[in-house]
């Protein structure tokens, strides 16, 4: 099993600590040839506008959404969550995960917050650390929503894809790293290598 963490800026070390923590590889992704092999990828928080500029600069960008599509698996947090649904504006989401993505739309810096949430299939409740967060709104029907808060979903899958608007990377929690690896990335990635 070989875990990427699109590396290019954001918070991947700290996601790329917990992949390692669970016993599994993990590949900071920087170029096209990193994203080989893997069986899945996690997109993390951090700024998606500098994302963009920089995945767009090479052909990072393009071969990633390419993988995407095939079906690799992939969790994007926050930012992450940005760039893999339908938001307008700078930057334009991928619309790959059918749902509206509000950039900063929880407020800025100084309105983060932690709040306990209810996330399906959990027994315990799980932290949610929000930081300049995307609210997500209109989900398609195609997409399971895992978590609400406030009535609106905060986290969220679609196939190979996973939203959060939270930060799990920022707990000691590592139920949603679990469900990522046992639900997406161990179940999904037979499908995905077959067709890669
Ligand atoms: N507000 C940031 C953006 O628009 C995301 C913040 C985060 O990832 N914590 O990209």
């Amino acid at each position: 099993m070989r875990i990427g963490v699109l590396a290019v800026q954001g918070s991947f070390s700290l996601h790329a600590r917990i992949i390692n923590k669970l016993d599994i590889e993990t590949v900071e992704v920087r170029r096209t040839s990193d994203l080989d092999n893997l069986n899945g990828i996690i997109i993390p928080g951090g700024e998606s506008t500098t994302f963009q500029i920089i995945l767009d600069a090479s052909d990072l960008g393009s071969e990633l959404r390419r993988e995407l599509r095939a079906g690799l698996p992939a969790w994007g947090t926050c930012a992450g969550a940005i760039m893999l649904g339908h938001s307008e504006g700078n930057p334009p989401g991928w619309g790959l995960i059918d749902i509206e993505v509000f950039r900063n739309d929880y407020g800025r810096q100084v309105d983060s917050f932690v709040a306990p949430l209810r996330i399906k299939g959990f027994t315990e409740k799980f932290d949610g650390v929000f930081i300049r967060a995307p609210r997500f709104r209109n989900p398609g029907r195609g997409v399971e929503i895992l978590a609400e808060y406030n009535g609106l979903p905060v986290m969220a899958r679609q196939g190979n894809l996973l939203i959060t608007s939270f930060h799990p990377e920022l707990t000691s929690d590592l139920h949603v790293h679990r469900y990522f690896i046992s639900e997406l990335c161990t179940r999904l990635n037979k499908d995905h290598l077959k067709s890669a």
